[in-house]
């Protein structure tokens, strides 16, 4: 019988966006501790600049990329980088996500609506389609796009959100079957309520903006960004070697009844 594969990034090269903050950066350094080198992609320097910090402390590997994950010749510099300094690219994350203000359609504003499917997921387009083309140059790859709760459910107040999440779940699966053949695998990740700056500035930070969204959860927590990052890597990995054109929610059950 052959072995049961394990997790482990030695020697393997890890590209995630969003890496300044949340659940990007707890994912840049969950690479990181399992032996990756890591590009870290985000447009605030500042974040990135504490991502690094945080990896640099136990040693790991670590390039930090200034990159706006909404312009193509901007995403394509960062993984012409990540593969001059690291050689490769075995593993992506995309990331990178803003949220958008709880508001009906007919009052969302043009500006608004065409931001959150820039930032969410015209940005998936575009790492992939330069992700793929390494990939398919060395023949293997694995991809993880974040979606959403908000990717398989539709919510109130959250149509750009919604429809740039679902836009994720899709656009995963086409790419997922479009390169299964050719060694590259393609998933989309779909959180629950994740303990992050997003979820922060959702909630107005306050107890009772907590509680309300805490109750949406049948395990009675958020979930931290290191569970999701946990997932990921797995997804990444050997271990999640059959798994392809899923989009796999890690949620504290929050979409179980539907
Ligand atoms: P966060 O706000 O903590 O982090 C998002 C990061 O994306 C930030 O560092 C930000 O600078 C970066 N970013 C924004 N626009 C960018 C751009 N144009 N180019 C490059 N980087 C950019 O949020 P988070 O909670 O960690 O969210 C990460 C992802 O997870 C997002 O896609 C979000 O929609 C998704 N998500 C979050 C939750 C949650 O509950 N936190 C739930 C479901 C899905």
């Amino acid at each position: 019988m052959a072995d049961i594969p394990t997790i482990d990034y030695n020697g393997k090269v890890a590209f995630v966006t969003g890496a300044g903050s949340g659940i990007g950066r707890a994912t840049a350094i969950a690479f990181a501790k399992a032996g990756a080198s890591v590009a870290a992609a985000d447009i605030n320097r500042q974040g990135l600049e504490q991502t690094v910090q945080d990896v640099a402390a136990f040693g790991g590997k670590i390039l930090p990329l200034e990159c706006d994950v909404t312009n193509g010749s901007s995403v394509k510099a960062a993984l012409e980088k990540t593969v001059e300094s690291f050689g490769r690219l075995d593993a992506a994350f995309n990331n990178a996500g803003i949220e958008q203000p709880a508001q009906p359609l007919a009052e969302l504003s043009e500006d608004v609506w065409d931001r959150v499917v820039a930032v969410n997921l015209k940005s998936v387009f575009l790492c992939m389609k330069y992700q793929i083309e390494i990939m398919l140059r060395q023949g293997s790859g694995a991809i993880v796009n974040t979606a959403s709760g908000a990717g398989i459910l539709a919510i109130r107040g959250q149509s750009s959100y919604c429809a740039s999440k679902f836009g994720v779940v899709a656009a995963s699966k086409v790419a997922a079957l479009e390169y299964a053949d050719k060694g590259i695998r393609v998933n989309a990740i779909c959180p629950g309520i994740i303990d992050t700056p997003m979820i922060a500035r959702y909630t107005g930070d306050t107890e009772e903006g907590r509680a309300r969204i805490i109750a949406q959860e049948p395990v009675g927590r958020m979930g931290r960004p290191e569970e999701i990052a946990g997932t990921v890597l797995w997804l990444c990995s050997e271990a999640g070697g059959f798994v392809t054109g899923h989009a796999m929610v890690v949620d504290g059950g929050q979409t179980a009844g539907i």
